[in-house]
């Protein structure tokens, strides 16, 4: 027989519900400030980051009597949207860096270690630091993992040296890459290669924004002529996901001489020689030198999550991202468990905008959950990205599941690029992130 406070106890999930219900007033769920949602459960949040920081927030601020609980290990919070600019030579690093500690808010408890696995039969996490967590609900916001081992001879302590550049890596890494590109320009001539990796990636836009801005960058020299400027994709004329965008940027770089490269993948890169091996779809491989490389390393959920129980079983995303059912974000095999954020094994862009959206959609499923309720709340795959298209330039990029396009302004051209839009990105971006982490967006 199941113990009274054990996680599957019909006991604990009985006082579970008349905890929530008794601040009910509605079968909606109440988030207002004055009628917080009563309950009991023991809320961990794994993950600090944009995810986890805005849905602890929500939480905080919607519920009453939660013991909520945000695990991770990381002391700075890098406002990654940023990191492109900062690769530019247009931000300094300290413009994206703050701690986590002041988006951590107060009553709860943030433990600062790592997920090492989890055990969802009992309702459990195990941490790095040996400690062992019991949830009765568990959200996971990990974000991504940067696998850059799984290109030989590559690895983010290369970032900045022999001419190898990559923009993800945080703020470090996007510093190093802009001083890599710098580099080439010193030299006054020379090749400079972009790639893209075979994976779902976190801003896809973010590897064809750093071709962009470096072409502005090389243009700005005046002698453009004397630099190559070649994409390597893995894809067969695709370097983004959305076919409008998609033909856009192709036809910009075949405009700005840039040689497009398809069906290659980036497998190996020998750093003392400056040459890349590319993988052909035909299994051919083929040895390319540069001056600039820009790595955009295969990623996946971080190995906590893929390696465990919680992960896709099958299908394409199986062993690699988070199961999660694409509207309602809760875990399709353990209703107790969410995803949020670019970990969910869903179709969506990884963007911090597509949070954004998520966030309200998984705090009133959550509220539904706790209170016994269906879960009515849908995320639409609503992302966003600036697809900077020269330093003063960029298209707003807004679709949703399938592709479908998703215009917020009616004054900004969903095809069309401006400054505006740059502004946007530059200027406005931030502090709405930055609220968002607050839960105030
Ligand atoms: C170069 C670049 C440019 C981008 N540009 C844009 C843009 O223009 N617009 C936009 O909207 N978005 C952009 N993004 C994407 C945006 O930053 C992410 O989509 C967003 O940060 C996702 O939030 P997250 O919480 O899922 O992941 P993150 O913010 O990455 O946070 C994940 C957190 O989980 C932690 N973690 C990892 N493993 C564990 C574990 N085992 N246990 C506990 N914690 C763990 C990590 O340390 C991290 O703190 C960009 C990203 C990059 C890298």
């Amino acid at each position: 027989m199941a113990k009274s406070n054990s996680p599957h106890s019909p006991m604990r999930r009985r006082l579970l519900k008349m905890g929530a219900g008794a601040g009910l007033l509605s079968s909606v769920p109440v988030t207002s400030a004055f009628a917080r949602q009563q309950t009991r459960a023991r809320i961990v949040i794994i993950g600090a980051g944009a995810a986890g920081l805005a849905i602890a927030s929500r939480l905080h601020n919607a519920l009453s009597g939660a013991t909520i609980t945000l695990v991770g290990a990381r002391q700075s919070h890098w406002y990654q949207p940023g990191l492109t600019l900062v690769a530019s030579g247009l931000w300094s690093m300290d413009r994206v860096v703050t701690q986590t500690r002041d988006w951590v808010p107060a009553d709860v408890r943030w433990i600062e270690a790592d997920a090492a696995g989890f055990n969802p039969d009992n309702r459990q996490v195990s941490l790095t630091n040996n400690e062992t967590l019991d949830y009765d609900l568990l959200v996971i916001a990990t974000g991504c993992q940067l696998n850059y081992d799984e290109i030989d001879g590559m690895s983010a302590a290369l970032i900045g040296q022999q001419g190898i550049g990559s923009v993800y890596a945080g703020p470090e890494a996007a510093r190093a890459t802009d001083n890599a590109i710098e580099g080439l320009i010193a030299q006054g001539e020379g090749r400079a290669i972009f790639t893209l990796a075979p994976t779902p990636i976190k801003c896809a836009g973010a590897p064809l924004k750093m071709t962009f801005t470096t072409l502005s960058r090389l243009e700005d020299t005046g002698i453009r002529e004397r630099f190559d400027v070649d994409f390597f994709t893995p894809f067969r004329q695709r370097v983004f996901s959305v076919p409008v965008y998609n033909d856009f940027v192709l036809e910009r770089w075949q405009a700005q001489q840039v040689g497009l490269y398809d069906e290659r993948r980036l497998v190996a890169i020998d750093a003392a020689a400056k040459t890349a091996l590319f993988r052909h779809a035909s299994g051919a491989t083929e040895q390319q030198s540069f001056d600039f490389i820009h790595v955009v390393p295969p990623m996946s959920a971080p190995d906590a999550v893929r390696h465990s129980e919680l992960a896709w079983q099958d299908g394409a995303m199986a062993g690699e991202w988070l199961e999660t059912d694409q509207y309602t974000l809760q875990h399709r095999r353990y209703p107790e468990i969410f995803g949020i954020g670019d970990v969910i094994g869903t179709p969506f862009g990884k963007t911090a905008a597509s949070v954004k959206k998520q966030a309200p959609v998984l705090e009133e499923n959550i509220l539904s959950f706790l209170a016994g309720q269906p879960l009515q709340a849908r995320y639409n795959g609503y992302t966003s990205c600036p697809l900077i298209t020269s330093i003063g330039r960029a298209v707003l990029a807004e679709f949703g599941y399938g592709g479908e396009l998703m215009p917020s302004f009616p004054f900004i051209s969903p095809t069309e690029e401006s400054w505006a839009v740059w502004v946007m990105k530059e200027k406005m971006l931030q502090p709405a992130y930055y609220a968002m982490l607050n839960g105030r967006v």
